[in-house]
C-alpha cells in the first residue's frame, strides 16, 4: 500500500490506470488499495470531464501545528484538516528581555495555536518545528558551530525537549530542509526524484529531496549550501570559512554591499524594488548574487546531478535581475555538458517553511494532500 500512496505524494493526482503503470501492480489490486484508502478517508477520486477518474490524497481531519523557530522569534499555523481553517500566530521576543526565542517560547506557541484551533493539545494529529539553523542529527540538537545564533538552544535535544511537555508525533528539521520538501510536493518540483531546491534570504539554506525524501546525509549537514565556499579570499563567515556563498548573495551581504553608497537600502525587498525601477548599483548587486549562486548550484548540480533546481526565498523575486547572470554561471561552468536535462526554476510555493511542516507530519503518519487548498495559504510567486 505504500507504493501507491509513494506515488500519489510524488505526482499528484493520477489515473488508476497510471498508478498501476507506475507501481507495477495489477489493476484490480491497484483498485482494491484505491478502495481501502477511501474507506480510511485518506484517498478520494475526481471525475475530470466526466470521463476520466483521477485519485488524490485529502486529508479532511484532524489538526497539525507547523512552527518555525528563528533567533528572535517563533511563528507558525494551526492547520485544522477537519473544519479546512488555518490560523496563524507569532511570538517575538525582544532581546531586551531574553536573549531570543527558547523551546518554552515554541511550546506555548503550539498551545496556543492548538487552542486557537479549539483542538486538545493531546488531540493534534502532529507537530512539525523548522528550526533556522542546521541539525546534527546524532544529538538532534542545533550544530555546535551555530549555535551562537540560538544560544537557548544550545546542547537542546529539540524533538525530546518538545514531546516532555506536548505527547504526539513530533517532527523537527531545518527550515530549509522542509521548504524543499513543499517545494517537492507542491510546487515546481513535483514528481522529481532528485530535486535540488535553494532558498536565498535573510539566510541561504538548501534541502535536497531524493525518491521523495529530505537528504540529511551522515549528520544532517547535508546541503549546507549556503557555506560553500565561492571565493577564497571573500568575507570571514560565521562558520569559519571564507567566502561562503552566504557571505556573497544573502540579504546582509547584499545589503552590506551598498552600504555607503547612494543606493543603500533596509531591505533586500528594497534593493529589488530599486533594481526593477533602474538603480543601476542595486541591479549590479543583484547580478553579483546571481552569478554567485549559480557558481555554487553549478558545483551542487555536478555532484548531486538532479533533474529540477529551484530557487526560494525572497531573491528569487528579483525574476531575472538575479536569473540572467545565474544563468550565465551555469553556462560558463558548461554544467549542460554533465546534465543536459536539468532545470533551473524560480520556486512556486511561497510560506513553504511551514506547509513543508505539515508535508512532513503527513508523511509520517502515511497521508498528504496531492492539491493544497486555498485554505492552506497557498500563495504562489507567479
Ligand atoms: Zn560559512
Amino acid at each position: 500500500m505504500l507504493l501507491v500512496l509513494d506515488v500519489l505524494r510524488s505526482d499528484g493526482p493520477s489515473s488508476q490506470a497510471a498508478l498501476a503503470r507506475r507501481t507495477g501492480l495489477a489493476p484490480a489490486t491497484v483498485n482494491n488499495i484505491i478502495q481501502a484508502l477511501r474507506a480510511e478517508g485518506i484517498a478520494d477520486v475526481q471525475w475530470i470531464n466526466g470521463r476520466e477518474a483521477l485519485v488524490e490524497l485529502v486529508s479532511k481531519q484532524g489538526a497539525i501545528v507547523s512552527i518555525s523557530v528563528g533567533p528572535d522569534s517563533v511563528h507558525g499555523s494551526v492547520f485544522n484538516f477537519a473544519k479546512g481553517v488555518r490560523s496563524n500566530g507569532v511570538r517575538e521576543l525582544k532581546k531586551e528581555d531574553r536573549p531570543g526565542a527558547d523551546p518554552t517560547a515554541a511550546v506555548e506557541l503550539i498551545q496556543s495555536l492548538a487552542q486557537r484551533a479549539g483542538v486538545a493539545v493531546t488531540d493534534l494529529a502532529g507537530v512539525s518545528i523548522a528550526i533556522q539553523a542546521p541539525i546534527d542529527r546524532q544529538t538532534g540538537a542545533v550544530a555546535p558551530w551555530a549555535a551562537n545564533r540560538m544560544p537557548l538552544w544550545r546542547s537542546v535535544s529539540i524533538a525530546e525537549a518538545i514531546k516532555a511537555e506536548i505527547d504526539v508525533p513530533v517532527v523537527v528539521d531545518n527550515d530549509a530542509n522542509l521548504a524543499a520538501l513543499a517545494e517537492w510536493t507542491w510546487g515546481t518540483g513535483r514528481g522529481s526524484d532528485c530535486f535540488l531546491y535553494v532558498s536565498c534570504s535573510v539566510g541561504i539554506g538548501g534541502g535536497l529531496i531524493i525518491d521523495g525524501k529530505i537528504h540529511h546525509g551522515g549528520n544532517g549537514m547535508a546541503l549546507e549550501i549556503g557555506h560553500i565556499v565561492v571565493e577564497q579570499t571573500g568575507p570571514v563567515c560565521f562558520c569559519g570559512s571564507r567566502g561562503c556563498l552566504s557571505t556573497l548573495a544573502s540579504e546582509r551581504s547584499i545589503l552590506a554591499a551598498l552600504q555607503g553608497s547612494e543606493s543603500s537600502k533596509d531591505s533586500l525587498a528594497e534593493v529589488i524594488g530599486s533594481a526593477k525601477e533602474g538603480d543601476p548599483a542595486c541591479q549590479r548587486v543583484l547580478y553579483e548574487a546571481g552569478r554567485n549562486l549559480g557558481r555554487a548550484l553549478a558545483n551542487m548540480s555536478k555532484i548531486l546531478a538532479p533533474s529540477i533546481v529551484a530557487v526560494g526565498g525572497v531573491l528569487s523575486d528579483a525574476g531575472s535581475l538575479v536569473f540572467d547572470s545565474l544563468h550565465a554561471s551555469i553556462e560558463e561552468n558548461n554544467v549542460p555538458a554533465f546534465c543536459p536535462s536539468i532545470k533551473f526554476k524560480q520556486a512556486l510555493i511561497s510560506d513553504a517553511t511551514l506547509l513543508g511542516g505539515v508535508a512532513a507530519v503527513m508523511s509520517e503518519l502515511g497521508q498528504g494532500v496531492s492539491e493544497l487548498p486555498a485554505w492552506m495559504g497557498q500563495s504562489v510567486n507567479r
